[in-house]
């Protein structure tokens, strides 16, 4: 448990800067923080709540000036972050090519959820950091998301490296996430009223169908398949296939050759890329033991290689 003064903040930025997870407060609720430019901290964001799948995160930033670095603005953006910045509304944007975030953060979308959070702690962690922060709430996977350092205690306690006690969170609700890729779109309603960001833009918003739209299968299967075909738990390639490797195999690229999963999710994205880049006919892939972080890489990779339309 770490005190928010001094000494807290410097020693939660430094285990932000080792790659760590530190939770800290946010208006809405307490985020599970780690560097997202780090594949390894982001994957163990995704081990330390045992997601069984790799959703974008919400990257967290210090100003709106910080935000327009990572992002196509826009003039809706504009209107938005200065009716609503610091505060608990997140935008989805255009993420920009160059940018230095793992591509676990966005799980490998073009676009990017990004927001600046108002309390004070989260304030001063970003700054004494002087980073992006991926931050989901700080809870395991399907519980619960906490508004008090015991909360995340009770559910994190030994997962991760520290905690930021900044008392209750004030909202007690998620962030409202804001489409701006086509038109705005209210993609989770949350701590700030839909009117308000209506009466911001002068005009009535749009709302995403039921669901999350990005975990919708149909939408993420094109979108993660390589160019080549791909042959999933493959210990014996066959002629004209590459193989990306799990373990202590012969493969053209190796997700992990020790066998660690939080290194292998860190890695998947990149590989992937990596593999299609060198135009093999087939891509193979080792299994991947289906237990903790193995399941949401087997996911991607059933995703991956489904029947392209
Ligand atoms: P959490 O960080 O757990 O509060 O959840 C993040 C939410 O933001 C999820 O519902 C994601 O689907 C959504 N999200 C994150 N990145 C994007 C994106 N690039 N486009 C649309 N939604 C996003
Ligand atoms: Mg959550």
């Amino acid at each position: 448990m770490l005190t928010p003064d001094a000494t807290g903040y410097t020693r939660a930025a430094a285990l932000l800067g080792e790659g760590q997870l530190v939770a800290f407060p946010t208006e809405t609720v307490y985020g599970l923080g780690g560097d997202a430019r780090n594949d390894m901290a982001v994957a163990r964001i995704f081990e330390a709540k045992g997601r069984p799948r790799f959703n974008p995160l919400i990257v967290h930033v210090p100003s709106a000036k910080v935000a327009r670095t990572y992002v196509d603005w826009t003039d809706e953006a504009d209107r938005l972050a200065s009716a609503f910045w610091p505060g608990p509304m997140t935008l989805v944007l255009p993420l920009k090519p160059d940018s230095d975030l793992s591509p676990l953060v966005t799980a490998d979308l073009p676009t990017l959820a990004i927001r600046v959070p108002e309390h004070p702690v989260a304030k001063s962690l970003l700054e004494a950091f002087g980073g992006p922060v991926a931050a989901p709430s700080a809870n395991p996977s399907g519980k619960i998301s906490p508004t008090s350092a015991a909360h995340v205690s009770a559910g994190l306690s030994g997962r991760i490296a520290g905690i930021l006690d900044g008392g209750t969170c004030g909202v007690g609700l998620e962030s409202t996430i804001l489409g701006l890729v086509d038109g705005p779109t209210l993609l989770r309603p949350g701590g700030l009223p839909q009117e308000a960001v209506e009466a911001a833009l002068g005009a009535p918003i749009a709302h995403h169908q039921s669901g999350d739209p990005l975990t919708a299968p149909g939408q993420m299967t094109s979108h993660y398949a390589p160019g080549a075909p791909m042959r999933l738990n493959v210990t014996k390639i066959r002629a004209g296939e590459s193989l990306l490797g799990f373990g202590p195999v012969e493969a053209r690229l190796n997700l992990s050759r020790a066998g660690d999963l939080t290194e292998a999710a860190a890695n998947l994205f990149g590989h992937l890329h990596a593999m299609d880049a060198l135009k093999p006919e087939v891509i193979a892939v080792s299994p991947i033991p289906d237990h903790g972080l193995g399941r949401a890489i087997n996911d991607r990779l059933r995703r991956a290689a489904a029947p392209r339309t």
